[in-house]
Formats: C-alpha cells, structure tokens, sequence
C-alpha cells in the first residue's frame, strides 16, 4: 500500500489567507454596498513594461519560424539572459558576479522552495520571524522542522521586532541553514552594510550557509542598504541568493527569477554550484525562451526607465501610507526600502481583531502579522500594491473612521 509523506500530515493548515478570504466575502455579503479596499494581496497590479511586451512578441514571432523557434530552453538559463543579469544586476552595482554561476527558473518560489533538497536532512535551519512562510513549510516538508506545536520545534526562530529594529541577534546555538529576507516580505525593514556583515562573518565562522533572498532588492532607496549579499566581503563562501523579476517588473503572471551560487561555495570540498545543477537538470526543464525574452528586456535601457517609473509608483503609495499612518499616531515601520508597511496594532489589540476593526469601521483590508510567525502578533500589514486612488482613499478612511 502506498504511504503518504507523513510530514505533509504535520503541516497546518494554510488558514491566513483563506481566513481572510472568508472573512471578506461574510463582510461583503452582509454589506451589500460596501466599498471593500484591499491593502493585502502582496501581488503586483501595473501591467509589464512596454519594453518587455514588445519582447514578448518579437519572441513569440520567432517560435512561429522554423528559422528561429526554440525548443528546451537550456536548464540554467540563456546566455543572453545570465549576461544581461551579471551585467544589469551585479556589474553595474560593482559586484562581481559571472553568467555562470546564475540559474534562471520559473521564479524565487520555486528556488526557496527547493534549495533544501541539496542538504542534509539534519541540518538546522534558522529563519527570522515573522517570516515569507515557504522558507518554513518547504523544510516541514522535507521533515527538517520537526513536529509542530504553536511553533516547528526543529526550527529555530529569530525575531524581528521593533524592539531590535527589526535586526535580529544571532542565534544562540548552532545553526546551518539561515534565511535571510532582504528587505523584507512582511516587515518591509531591511539591514545595513555592517548589520548584514555580522551575518556573513557568523556564516563563515561557522560553517553556515546563507539564503538570502533579495525578492525585494529594486525596492531599496536608502545608500547604505545592500542590494545583494555579495556586496559584502566573505559571502561568496558561504551564501546562495534568490530574486525575482516577479515585484521588480510586474512577472507574478509571467514567473522568472533566478538564484546566483557562487563558484567559491563548497561544503566539506563539494561544489553547491555543482549540486544544484544536477538537482535542476533533473528536475527542472528550464524557464520558457520568451519569457527569457522578456526578462532580458527588463534591462534594456527602455525597460530600465519603465520599471523604474513603476517602482516609484508603488513606492509613493508606500510614503502615502506611512505618512498617513503617522499622521494619525501609529507606529510605522517599512515602506521605504520595499512595498510592504508593517503597524504596531494601537492599544495592544491582536493581530485579528485589529483586521476586523479595520474592515467593519474603514472597509480595508490587510494582513494579520501573526499569519506571518509568532512574532508577528501585535503587528499589521499594509501594502503599496494598490492604485494611487485606492491607496489615498484608505487613507483618509483610516484618518475620519478609526479610532482606537
Ligand atoms: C513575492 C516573493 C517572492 C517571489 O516569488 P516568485 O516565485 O518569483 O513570484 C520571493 N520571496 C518573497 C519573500 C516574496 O515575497
């Protein structure tokens, strides 16, 4: 008789975004009138670029020609695409970074989700809470986290927390596996150079590995906040990183990302480069030669400036929100160097009830942050994914409708 992956029994249930669903459409059917604002999806609403548009039908056209059309795609990627990314994404920035050591997938999702198969099983992993929660559920999975009770008891949790400012400490006893998520997906703070050093210098010291995911990267505006892990010294020897042209460029519906491992990273004299490649060649069959394209075109200098205005967009809603919410005695943090703007809930209300007073008195929509990690509670989510209207309207709702 077959036998399920028992580990899949342990998972709980998925219940933070479908709670909020079912708690949405209850609202809605008991106000048939409401004007319900969603501040809550992380999920980009801008339509691509111009440029990556006119890439995606120029390619499309050479799949029609026998001339031009293009089979398997090779397993890490283009040439084409791994130049323009080592050149757009590293070069520019000082960082070196060659074409071969960068895999492009079907997005960061999937790469997060699957790095874990190239470890041990005993390996510990730590992640900061609150956290992007694949990191967590892809090691339950593979059975790397333990048995959940409130919390995975294999996992060790670091949290990130006003009163840290949002820098967690190290972790106290040995880990192997550390997620980093820069800037970050719910809390939308981020590290400095030298906070971000005593990260990689740990790594090192310990043999560690770093995951960094750098979803979020074209989102930093502040000069001291690095848009990759190798702009500091050492991690090329102990970190992997992830991103994604999924917030950048608007590619949720079209899916690219890719993960950079660096030649110099080996574990015990094993290549993690080398790995990864049997692990891809096997069971990946590569991203889709006109969503490479596509992808390309992101750096191309019309691209560059398209998603640039983009960014700003979605960033000024950023600064709406945050100011908004000071404006009316919140304690704000985010929004400056990513889409997200975490709260500290008014009065020491949950997570929860906080959701529910924001939609019965202003009808807008957010994220608990206690879906997020333990150490979410007490927290809120708002993001800057919105129109420019909806984002100021929800404002001046919260100003003239909530009180606490
Ligand atoms: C949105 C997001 C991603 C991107 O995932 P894709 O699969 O590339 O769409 C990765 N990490 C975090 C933290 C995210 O929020």
């Amino acid at each position: 008789m077959a036998k399920i992956n028992q580990n899949y029994s342990k998972l709980p249930g998925s219940y933070l975004f479908a709670e909020i669903g079912r708690k949405v459409v209850q609202y809605k059917a008991e106000h048939p009138n409401s004007g319900v604002i969603s501040l809550g999806i992380g999920d980009v609403t801008r339509p691509l670029a111009p440029s990556v548009i006119a890439a995606l039908h120029k390619a499309t056209d050479e799949m029609a020609d026998s001339a031009t059309f293009r089979g398997y795609a090779p397993y890490e990627g283009y040439e084409f695409l791994r130049t323009a990314i080592a050149e757009g994404d590293y070069k520019s920035r000082g960082t070196d970074i060659s074409p071969d050591e960068i895999f492009v997938s079907d997005g960061a999702k999937s790469d997060t989700g699957n790095i874990g198969d190239i470890f041990d099983l005993s390996c510990v992993v730590a992640v900061c809470d609150p956290v992007y929660p694949v990191y967590i559920d892809s090691n339950a999975m593979s059975g790397r986290a333990g048995d959940f009770r409130d919390v995975w008891d294999r996992i060790v949790y670091m949290p990130s927390v006003s009163e840290n400012g949002f820098s967690p400490s190290l972790p106290d006893g040995h880990v192997d596996l550390i997620y980093l998520c820069l800037p970050n997906n719910p809390t939308g703070t981020t590290l400095n150079r030298r906070e971000l050093k005593v990260w990689v210098d740990y790594a090192c010291e310990h043999g560690a590995v770093i995951l960094f995911d750098a979803a979020y990267e074209a989102f930093i505006t502040e000069e001291d906040v690095p848009h990759s892990v190798f702009e500091i010294d050492g991690a090329k020897r102990c970190a992997i990183e992830f991103r994604s042209f999924s917030k950048t460029a608007g590619f949720t519906g079209l899916r690219c990302g890719y993960t950079v491992i660096p030649r110099e990273l080996e574990i015990d004299g094993v290549s993690i480069h080398s790995l990864w490649m049997r692990r891809q060649s096997t069971k990946f069959n590569g991203t889709a030669y006109i969503v490479q394209r596509a992808a390309e075109a992101v750096f191309s200098e019309s691209g560059r400036r398209e998603i640039g205005e983009s960014i700003a967009y979605y960033l000024e809603n950023a600064g709406i929100i945050r100011r908004g919410l000071a404006d009316c005695g919140f304690e704000v943090f985010g929004g400056i160097n990513a889409p997200y703007i975490w709260l500290k809930t008014p009065g020491g209300v949950s997570s929860w009830e906080f959701f529910d007073r924001l939609l019965s008195s202003a009808e807008i929509v957010g994220t608990p942050g206690s879906g997020f990690g333990p150490s979410g509670e007490g927290y809120f989510r708002l993001t800057a994914f919105g129109s420019r209207e909806n984002t100021i309207e929800a404002l001046n709702r919260i100003k003239t409708r909530l009180s606490f």
